[in-house]
């Protein structure tokens, strides 16, 4: 009797709970998207050999493998890989929001704003690079920037932050793209300093790219992302932001270890930023992957001139990066997943696939998007 009694009594409250609407609501999921352009294996291991404490990628459970390749090319670029990422479609290279017939697809971003989702782009590269443009734009040819940054304006992304100064304002059509962004409540910025949370942002602190570590900027990347975590805390909405650390690719191009070294550390220092907002926030999903790998970059032995016997000796306790070539690789890349759903990320899978897997990852959440 008593045990019936109990059924019927949690019978009757679950159905007033879903009368009066609060059953089954759910808050909708916050995604952030952290792109080390050019980071494949052995650029996250340099974190564990050349930084100064334990890498914060070393705080993930959840690990899994992407197939990078684009629909022309078996060796990807920033334009098709990141559109894979940002649509769920692979396209040929150079390719900008666009699929392998240059015909316009919706980016996850997009679609979030049609969600009630506030959007953020960070870059270190200019705005209108091919990675944070394959969030917004469309565009048959990744170099055309002055129409990308023409897209930028109506795109409706609430935060923006990067170089590319020179796509706004000195452009072949003498138009001033900055005084449209002020014409739709955007806040313009030219350093890392106070801002109005009731407006959209934009931050151009370059008039292409910012330097590179190696070239002295300073924690660019990890105030900027904290900033953006902060805004979006202010707005009451869920949110989807994309970081990208740009120059990780360039150390690879230029064949140059301590440009990947220095990168990736301030990479995984933004990771830690966006870790500790993930713990705070656990209804957020965190992927950090990249686009393709760079450089054919491994970790090989370190050997220096012995003092006493003038011969070439191992030195134990060091390792030195090693470059197979500057261009792009065709090798597998690493996805670290934290926070609500993250367990969808574990495997191994094509690049497009880190879209349907956020796709899926919100729509438990009520949010459904293609
Ligand atoms: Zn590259």
């Amino acid at each position: 009797m008593r045990k019936n009694f109990g059924r019927s009594v949690l019978g009757i409250s679950l159905v007033c709970a879903s009368v009066m609407g609060f059953s089954q609501k759910k808050e909708p999921i916050n995604v952030i998207m952290m792109i080390g352009d050019g980071m494949g294996v052995a650029q996250v291991s340099s974190a564990f050999y050349f930084g100064n404490s334990a890498p914060n990628f070393q705080q993930f459970s959840i690990t899994g493998f992407s197939e990078t390749s684009s629909t022309s090319h078996r060796i990807t670029d920033s334009a098709a890989g990141a559109t894979a990422l940002s649509t769920g479609q692979k396209t040929y290279k150079r390719a900008i929001g666009v699929d392998k017939d240059s015909a316009s697809i919706p980016t996850i971003l997009e679609q979030l704003q049609e969600k009630n989702y506030k959007t953020g782009l960070i870059s270190l590269t200019s705005v209108t690079h091919a990675t944070p443009a394959a969030y917004y734009a469309h565009v048959k040819d990744r170099d055309l920037h002055e129409d990308i940054a023409t897209q930028l304006v109506p795109s409706g992304v609430n935060f923006i932050a990067g170089g590319g100064i020179k796509y706004f304002t000195k452009r072949k059509d003498h138009v001033d793209l900055l005084k449209e962004f002020t014409k739709r409540n955007y806040q313009y910025h030219t350093s890392l300093d106070l801002l109005d949370p009731k407006k959209n942002q934009i931050y151009l602190l370059a008039d292409e790219g910012l330097p590179s570590k190696d070239e002295g900027r300073e924690d660019f990347l990890p105030e900027m992302t904290q900033i953006a975590l902060d805004y979006f805390e202010q707005q009451k909405q869920p949110f989807f932001l994309m970081v990208e650390g740009s120059y990780i690719d360039w150390g690879g191009h230029a064949k140059n270890a301590n440009r990947v070294v220095q990168e990736v550390l301030d990479f995984d220092k933004t990771i830690g930023v966006v870790i500790e907002f993930v713990k705070k926030n656990p209804n957020t999903l965190l992927i950090v992957t990249a686009d393709h790998e760079t450089g054919g970059v491994s970790l090989g032995k370190y050997s220096e001139k012995d003092p006493t016997t003038g011969k070439i000796v191992e030195v134990p306790r060091r390792v030195q990066i090693e470059f197979n070539t500057d261009q792009h690789t065709a090798a597998l890349v690493p996805v670290f997943a934290m926070g609500k759903n993250q367990e969808l990320f574990s495997g191994v899978y094509p690049n497009n696939e880190i879209y349907h897997k956020i796709v899926k990852a919100i729509a438990e959440a009520g949010v459904t998007i293609k």
